[in-house]
């Protein structure tokens, strides 16, 4: 596989500045489009086949119609050496992972806000979300606050989960997945992602999560 790092060109265009966070499948970092002289924030999955990343970029297809204020799809999708990759704009305030437990209650009620409209509007779209936590959730220049990595549908996970070399430990979504989620034949409901807002909430203003991530 190529090596990500910093200083590398990547698909011929970003410049990659430094890794942001690094996820279950995928590691995001910060980057100069050399092409726009902007600075972007860029998803790199892991590489896959063939076969995987036809379902990968179907799914992203899915979402590009989408257009609201509290949402922030990707402005660009694409593979490089078999490692399919997401483009947005960096958003420099972050997410909402460093406001936990040092925040007023009136901002808590902007982020209910906010995100419960964006969620509204994902949902009228037929998306549930099922990944909503601080980590999704960033503050745009305008001070919205903005739902990130949606449209990946449960078939592209399991796509995901097939193809990453690294094994899927990400216990720390866990803690915002509602009870159904737990069950043996789950199928994703809208409600989930309104229980997952919940436990983000009560975090954000408790500084722990309702229940804990193991
Ligand atoms: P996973 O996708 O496995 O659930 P994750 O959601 O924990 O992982 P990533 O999506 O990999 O994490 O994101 C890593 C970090 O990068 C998070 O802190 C996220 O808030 C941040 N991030 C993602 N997109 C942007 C962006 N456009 N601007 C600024 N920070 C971003």
């Amino acid at each position: 596989m190529y090596p990500i790092e910093s200083n590398i060109l990547f698909a011929d265009r970003y410049r990659l500045i430094k890794r942001i966070g690094r996820g279950g499948f995928a590691e995001v970092w910060l980057a100069d489009d050399t092409l726009t002289d902007l600075q972007v924030a860029i998803k790199i999955y892991d590489g896959m086949d063939e076969a995987g990343l036809k379902i990968f970029v179907g799914e992203i297809k899915k979402v590009y119609h989408l257009n609201h204020t509290n949402v922030r799809k990707p402005q660009h999708v694409a593979a490089w050496n078999n490692m399919p990759y997401l483009v947005m704009t960096y958003c420099s305030a972050g997410s909402l992972e460093k406001k936990i437990g040092q925040i007023t209650e009136q901002e808590v009620w902007k982020i209910l806000h906010d995100v419960a409209s964006g969620l509204a509007y994902l949902h009228s779209n037929n998306i549930i979300h099922q990944d909503i936590k601080p980590a999704n959730i960033l503050q745009d220049d305008m001070g919205n606050y903005v739902i990130i990595d949606f449209g990946i549908s449960t078939l592209a996970r399991d796509t995901l989960l097939k193809s990453t070399k690294r094994g899927y430990t990400n216990a720390g979504t866990l803690a915002y997945m509602a009870p159904e989620r737990f069950s043996s034949n789950y199928a994703p409901i809208f409600a989930s992602d309104i229980w997952s807002l919940g436990a983000m909430l009560f975090e954000l203003l408790e500084g722990v999560t309702p229940f804990p991530s193991d």
